[in-house]
């Protein structure tokens, strides 16, 4: 009988990944390499400026079981990550480390011209009983909405993960023979890896290498932390609000978010226009932050400057977008060992931990199981492109 050939030798996992980009979707791509369960490794982790200083920190910190289901791959990314949030809360005490509750959700047409009105019993008592314009509808129960602190919460999972954090630019991945050999930072030199991750965000469509393969755009989005005096009457009711500003006008759609801290959080008022180089240097539109105060005071009397609410920031920051609308998670094309995950848009705190632990799995096992990551493969943008002979 003849001898069966050997079977493979399985490739051993890299030791030496570096993150790139310390926002949520980095610091959650961290937390679940070093806590992976067969080959637990300790990345570096590589932030221009400083973790979460970007959208990560200044976003809403909503998170929804079901409001990506109307497309297959983003729900059961959606889904994973929501259930992953409840795990990672019980684990790293969520509710006092970084505000993680379950919510209540109601949608609201903001009234222009407020009439008296008596309270309708969906809306919380310290929403004004005369700023819907319309009944409120309910869009989430406690069991299908929750809250984070989204600038906590990146902080929180990366500290967990261990990971060593060097503050510097990531100037180029090193590729030598088709596979990553490491990153150089500027004025560092280089940092060696035997696997890479790309996560910078709306900052994606600067690095050469991924602008070679695929488009990423930033939309500017503004927002406001506000402290109302009375902050204990602020109940855990997050709004989705439609407000026509006149008649004749676009539509505005804010967000308003109390957290546990006492601080409610507004957000909205959107424009496209392209990322600065350095993340400190985004500023807030002084209209676009006017607007948000204008529908801050129309929702809440506890929430008027006037009524003594306390500003605690005005500012803005940028979504990451792609030109399909999905997150780009995945190998790069052509560079073994090259992994990029960025585009994920108005749900990158909902959406970071599934893909993060999915990446993990990638470069750990060679094989994602927490989700079917080729929805999400960056080779998909390759295969229009030389379509359309680009
Ligand atoms: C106003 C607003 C409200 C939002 N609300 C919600 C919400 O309620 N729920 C939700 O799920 N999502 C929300 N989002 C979306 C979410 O914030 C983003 O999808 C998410 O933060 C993107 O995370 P990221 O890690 O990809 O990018 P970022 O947070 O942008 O992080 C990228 C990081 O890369 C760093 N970087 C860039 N270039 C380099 C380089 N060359 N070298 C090293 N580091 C570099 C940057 O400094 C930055 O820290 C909101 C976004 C906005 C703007």
């Amino acid at each position: 009988m003849l001898p069966l050939p050997a079977a493979p030798a399985p490739a051993a996992p890299p030791r030496r990944v570096v993150i790139c980009g310390g926002g949520v979707v980095g610091a959650c791509t961290a937390y679940f390499l070093s806590t992976h369960a067969s080959s637990p490794t300790v990345p570096t982790l590589v932030e221009k400026s400083s973790p979460a200083c970007a959208a990560s920190g200044k976003a809403g910190g909503f998170l929804a079981l079901d409001w990506c289901d109307s497309t297959p791959a983003l729900s059961a990314l959606a889904r994973a990550s929501f259930d992953l949030h409840h795990r990672l809360a019980a684990s790293l005490d969520g509710a006092s480390a970084y505000g993680f509750r379950p919510v209540h959700t109601l949608s609201i047409y903001l009234s222009s011209e407020p009439e008296p009105a008596s309270p309708h019993p969906l809306l919380p008592s310290w929403v004004n009983p005369s700023a819907p314009a319309t009944p409120p509808r309910e869009l989430g129960t406690p069991d299908t909405t929750a809250q984070v602190h989204p600038g906590l919460f990146t902080k929180a999972v990366l500290a967990a993960s261990g990971a060593e954090v060097v503050i510097g630019e990531v100037e180029r991945v090193i590729v030598r023979n088709g596979h990553v050999a490491g990153v150089v930072v500027k004025g560092r030199g280089v940092v060696d890896a035997d696997a890479v991750v790309l996560a910078f965000g709306p900052w994606s469509a600067r690095f050469e290498m991924i602008k070679e393969v695929f488009d990423v755009s930033g939309l500017k989005a503004h927002s406001i932390v506000l402290r109302p005096r009375e902050s204990a009457k602020i109940t855990p009711h997050a709004l989705f609000l439609s407000y026509h500003p006149e008649p004749s006008a676009k539509m505005l759609e804010p967000e308003v978010y109390p957290r546990p801290t006492g601080e409610v959080y507004i957000c909205g008022m959107t424009k496209d226009e392209e990322v600065p180089d350095d993340p400190l240097m985004i500023t807030g539109e002084p209209d676009s932050i006017a607007m948000l105060h204008k529908i801050a005071g129309k929702v809440s009397t506890h929430l008027k400057r006037d009524e003594g609410a306390e500003v605690v920031a005005e500012q803005a920051c940028y979504l990451p977008c792609t030109n399909d609308g999905m997150p780009v998670i995945g190998e790069m094309p052509g560079v073994k060992g090259c992994y990029v995950a960025t585009g994920h848009s108005c749900w990158g705190i909902l959406n970071a931990p599934a893909t993060g632990a999915a990446l993990a799995e990638l470069i750990l096992d060679g094989k994602a199981k927490i989700i079917d990551l080729a929805p999400f493969s960056p080779a998909r943008f390759l295969k229009k492109r030389s379509r359309r002979g680009i």
